[in-house]
């Protein structure tokens, strides 16, 4: 009934998540509130690290992409769950650390690590450190060296697929700011540096072609791109490159519009790839790391708000305040991201109400959706926003000195608070 199996409805009418009422948690720890289900995140990485025991012989392993949501418990599931750790900062390496994340299994990506980023990861043991550029790789090379180790290094290529949208592209020159461009040889003369180069150890390619993508052909595409560029720095620099790094971007459902294809179809059609390239090359296959992050936490969240003022504004539109807005989910107005809201108080109604939701900041664009349907929202109901898990609470900011919600985990009907609601105190905390 709901796109996310998570939720259902109960004899009350009310919406509930993993065995919990929604309207009862929103009185029990206040709103806005993100709320998230356990076992849909755990049943999500065991697919991923199933989908390498079924198709790849178990040679190779998931990443979270903490970006999606980095926080002290997601890092201590995902290692529970055997998936490494992407990071792309000095605060997701500090969080990772801090949940005593095992990190040699981090990759640190970023098209800017800082010097003082570098240093840091070093001392926190990051195993791996995924070159964007050559500024970056002659400057970790120089700390390496300061530090005393070897890095071990990937190198992020674009390998000229783009699949952003629904549809992909194959361009000669992507314009990005992210990696090494294969066309123009640029990728190829940075592996060939690195010969010269006495501190870093290079183990991996690396690449990533987008987000919210539901196709497999382009995954399967890039991935036929990079075993050829392995073959060719075997073929012509003698370098043998064990590991390839395949990114993450597997789309969610966000509304019933949405179809994405079951997690495990990715290993399946792209191991095929894979293994039939390096046959006719000759080469081994390699070690694949995949990086999926809005599909581990995405769906398995949900976030829900309290209604206060209604404004009908006749022959436009009525606009349905809630106690939250871009400051807890700025992806409408980024990128105006479709999402599902819901009453959550009356979940057994039809949604008939033709509503604009809007947040409570000093923003005419502060909304969580235009023209979307709910059924009968009035003061005091509880809405709530689906598949809010990935890119809602780490995208969060404290626009109007508004506090960052809590966060809650439910799992079989038990709710535990992962994230503290801020405070005013907390707002302060820095202010000299
Ligand atoms: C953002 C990102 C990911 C995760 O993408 P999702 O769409 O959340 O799966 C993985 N790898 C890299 C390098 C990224 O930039």
């Amino acid at each position: 009934m709901f796109v996310n199996d998570c939720l259902n409805i109960n004899e009350k009418g009310h919406l509930t998540i993993g065995g919990c009422d929604t309207v009862e948690l929103a009185k029990e720890y206040g709103t806005p509130l993100y709320v998230l289900d356990e076992t849909t995140i755990r049943n999500t990485c065991r697919a991923y690290v199933n989908s390498f025991k079924k198709f790849y012989n178990g040679n190779g392993m998931p990443l979270y992409a903490s970006k999606a949501l980095s926080c002290k418990e997601l890092c201590r599931i995902a290692n529970e769950e055997n998936l490494g750790l992407d990071v792309v900062s000095g605060g997701e390496i500090y969080t990772a650390v801090q949940a005593g994340f095992p990190m040699e299994k981090v990759h640190f990506h970023g098209n800017n690590k800082t010097a003082d980023e570098i240093r840091f990861a070093i001392k926190s043991k990051v195993g791996k450190f995924v070159v964007d550029n050559l500024y970056e790789l002659e400057l970790l090379d120089e700390i390496a060296g300061e530090e005393g180790i070897t890095a071990n290094i990937s190198f992020r290529i674009k390998p000229g697929v783009d699949a952003h949208t629904h549809n992909f592209i194959r361009t000669g020159q992507i314009d990005s700011k992210f990696g090494f461009a294969l066309e123009t040889g640029e990728a190829f003369n940075a592996v060939k540096k690195t010969i010269k180069l006495k501190n870093v150890n290079i183990k991996e390619l690396h690449c990533h072609i987008g987000s919210q993508i539901f196709d497999i052909e382009p995954f399967v595409t890039a991935a036929e791109i990079m075993i050829d560029f392995i073959a060719k720095i075997k073929n012509e620099l003698g370098i043998n490159i064990p590991e390839l790094n395949l990114g993450g971007g597997f789309g969610i459902m966000y509304t019933e519009k949405d179809e994405p294809v079951p997690y495990e179809n990715y290993m399946e059609k792209v191991s095929v790839a894979v293994k039939e390239k390096c046959s006719q090359y000759g080469i081994d296959v390699p070690f694949i790391y995949i990086e999926p992050g809005r599909s581990i936490v995405g769906e398995a969240g949900i976030t829900l708000y309290t209604v206060g003022s209604k404004k009908e504004i006749p022959n436009i539109r009525t606009y349905v305040s809630v106690d939250g807005g871009m400051t807890d989910n700025i992806r409408y107005a980024l990128y105006q991201s479709d999402y599902t809201v819901l009453n959550a108080s009356k979940a057994n109604q039809e949604p008939n109400d033709i509503v604009t939701v809007a947040g409570k900041c000093c923003e005419s664009g502060d909304l969580i959706q235009e023209n979307t349907k709910v059924a009968d929202p009035q003061a005091g109901d509880i809405l709530a926003v689906l598949s809010t898990g990935a890119y809602n609470y780490s995208m969060a900011s404290n626009y109007n000195r508004i506090p960052r919600p809590a966060m809650v985990m439910v799992k079989d009907g038990q709710p535990i608070v992962i994230i503290k609601r801020e405070s005013y105190e907390d707002l302060v905390r820095n202010d000299v």
